[in-house]
């Protein structure tokens, strides 16, 4: 079969998307590949179909190396759905399962096997490489979440250093390693480390235009989530990122108590508990998981419809890969993060007090910068992601910014009486001190801390009382994020001038701060274009509804049977269009997107089925 008869016959998707089909004919030839593409770009399709295309040529099986042996039987099952003869082998198989796995291996009987990188270096394992080495059956290597293998990113995984194995033993076999991450940085150490020097290499555009960006001060963070849910994505599947274990029982529990369906997930639970979130979050509609970052990676679940960050990521990657997992199905999802001074003084702390060389710790703070300088912007976000990924755009029209250009202020001078401030405490009492003691100086507080140390005369004592302590929370935190102020967390988080702290007092580096907006105002997009997924579409009419509702149904049942998420069995975009054409015949259902030949042989009749039942009735 054609590759373009594969991707139409066996995944039911009339064309390739993006760079899918320069990729997948360059590896079904035997060429080696990195590919970086944004989640939900359509990765798997771009190993899949060479598997598929040269195991039907006789060269025999495609190793998958994957870290997410969560996923994995999902993902198989995903496969077996469109009639791909598809294994994997991992620790939840139990010994007999393995041994018929490994048998079938050896007789060829597998289209694509996925492993764990830590089993696929096992001397067992590459035993059985050889033999199939020898008979030339060991068709591709495809490395999913290639950026593994570096140390800049938060998945490193040392494991993946020893896949070197594999060309180094296996060089004639060909490789294609797959990544959503794309800073030149990971990259370089990609290729490094894979040894993929030889490789071509493919860079998708990393947009993600269904994504709307939004970034919000942070207040009362929590109340602020609620009011976001509420407002806009009541009912919706979410994922919600919190620093720690702690905030994110919290969270959950107070969505829980305002009706909205939340579990936790992280590192502290017990693996049986997370795993049966997991489930729950990919089986089930409308669920909210609220976790650490130790969520995520390779959660193909399609209608997400928001990524709220309720902390700050680490750098740029570990947001856009976070907010990534929204939107997977093209509808409009939104990244939403609420952002504020404790965010700033946290990250830049963890770095200093992390016990790694000072050069490492440099790249870090360079990437910190990057996400603070996002956080801060009064341009188009998407501009500012995508220039991070080298790419050129255009003002989106579709991040908070675009939407509604904020309004902003001269900070300047208030900036240069901050710093100044700091400086004359220092000065006059030979160490220094914290925000809130700096601030009160400012609007002219004459607490006991105040007078006890005689700060009332200091000539800047109230010479802030026009702003807010909000707005001088606002300036304070710019000034920590463009390194005019440090925080010495080893004394009491207490405030220091820097190198840069000397432009900005004498007026060489302009601060322009976003003016907080008294109610931010946001129109829902629910009612502007209503076509989310999570509900039943509004594009749709009565009888359509009444057919969608009917085939979900249907779906659950057997999802529920097979025991697989239902958008395994049929996207929800599949069932709409089903819904909308009323099909009365196989033919008619025929080139519906995401109706390969399996599953129409597998499931058509019974579809038909619903659909006529309800035009009986
Ligand atoms: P990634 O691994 O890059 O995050 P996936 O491979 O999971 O993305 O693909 C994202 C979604 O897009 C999946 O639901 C997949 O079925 C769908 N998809 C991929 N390629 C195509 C295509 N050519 N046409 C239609 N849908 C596609
Ligand atoms: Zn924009």
């Amino acid at each position: 079969m054609s590759i373009t008869s594969i991707l139409q016959d066996v995944f039911g998707y009339q064309a390739f998307r993006g760079p899918q089909h320069e990729i997948i004919e360059h590896v079904t030839h035997g060429g080696d590949a990195l590919v970086l593409m944004p989640t939900g770009g359509g990765k798997s399709l771009c190993y899949q179909i060479p598997a598929i295309a040269r195991q039907q040529a006789g060269q025999g099986i495609t190793v998958v190396i994957s870290p997410l042996i969560a996923l994995m039987h999902d993902q198989v099952g995903a496969l077996h759905e469109a009639g791909v003869k598809a294994e994997f082998l991992n620790s939840t198989l139990t010994f007999e399962q393995a041994s018929q796995v490994e048998r079938r291996l050896m007789q060829g009987d597998i289209t694509l096997l996925y492993a764990a990188p830590e089993r696929v270096t096992t001397p067992r394992f590459l035993a059985q490489l050889d033999s199939l080495q020898e008979r030339g059956h060991l068709s591709l290597f495809a490395i999913d979440e290639a950026h593994c293998v570096s140390q800049w990113g938060h998945d490193f995984r040392p494991e993946y250093r020893a896949l070197t194995v594999l060309h180094e033993r296996y060089a004639s076999v060909p490789r294609i390693a797959l990544t959503a991450t794309a800073d030149a940085l990971t990259r370089a150490d990609i290729i490094e480390r894979l040894q993929l020097q030889d490789a071509r290499l493919f860079i998708s555009s990393f947009d993600r235009p269904n994504i709307r960006y939004t970034i919000v001060e942070k207040r009362e963070a929590s109340q602020q989530l609620l009011r976001f849910i509420r407002d806009e994505h009541m009912g919706d599947a979410g994922v919600v990122y919190c620093q720690s274990r702690k905030k994110v029982e919290d969270t959950a529990e107070l969505l829980c108590d305002n009706g909205i369906a939340a579990l936790p997930y992280h590192a502290g639970l017990d693996a049986k508990v997370r795993q049966a979130n997991q489930d729950r979050f990919l089986r089930t509609e409308g669920i909210v998981m609220v976790a650490t970052i130790a969520f995520g990676m390779g959660i193909d679940k399609p209608d997400v419809r928001f990524v709220a960050h309720l902390d700050m990521p680490k750098n740029i990657e570990g947001y856009y890969q976070e907010t990534g997992r929204a939107g997977r199905d093209g509808e409009a999802a939104d990244a939403w993060m609420c952002y504020g001074l404790q965010d700033v003084v946290n990250q830049r702390r963890m770095i200093d007090e992390s016990p790694a060389e000072e050069e490492f710790k440099q790249g870090l703070r360079g990437k910190l910068d990057a996400l603070l300088g996002l956080a801060e912007a009064t341009d188009c976000r998407r501009v500012r992601l995508l220039r991070y990924f080298d790419e050129a755009s255009q003002p989106c029209g579709n991040c908070d910014n675009c939407l509604q250009a904020p309004d902003v202020w001269d900070a300047t001078d208030a900036a240069r009486k901050l710093l100044s401030t700091i400086y004359r405490v220092q000065q006059m009492s030979g160490f220094g001190f914290g925000a809130g003691h700096i601030i009160d100086i400012l609007r002219g507080k004459a607490t006991e801390k105040v007078v006890q140390r005689g700060h009332e005369g200091l000539s800047t004592f109230g010479i802030g009382l026009d702003l807010s302590e909000t707005q001088w929370r606002g300036v304070l935190r710019q000034l920590l994020a463009i390194g005019a102020v440090a925080v010495d967390a080893q004394a009491f988080n207490t405030l220091a001038l820097t190198e840069t702290s000397r432009a900005v007092l004498k007026g060489e580096v302009p601060i322009r701060l976003r003016q907080a907006l008294a109610k931010p105002e946001r129109k829902s997009r629910r009612s502007a274009s209503p076509s989310s997924t999570a509900k039943a579409p509004a594009v749709l009419d009565a009888a359509q509804q009444q057919r969608y509702a009917a085939l979900k149904t249907w779906r659950a049942e057997v999802a529920k049977e097979h025991n697989l998420p239902a958008y395994v069995i049929f996207h929800d975009a599949t069932l709409v269009a089903i819904a909308q054409s009323a099909p009365q015949s196989l033919e008619q259902l025929q080139g519906i997107s995401g109706l390969g030949v399996r599953k129409l042989e597998a499931y058509g009749e019974a579809v038909l089925a619903v659909i006529e039942a309800l035009e009986g009735g």
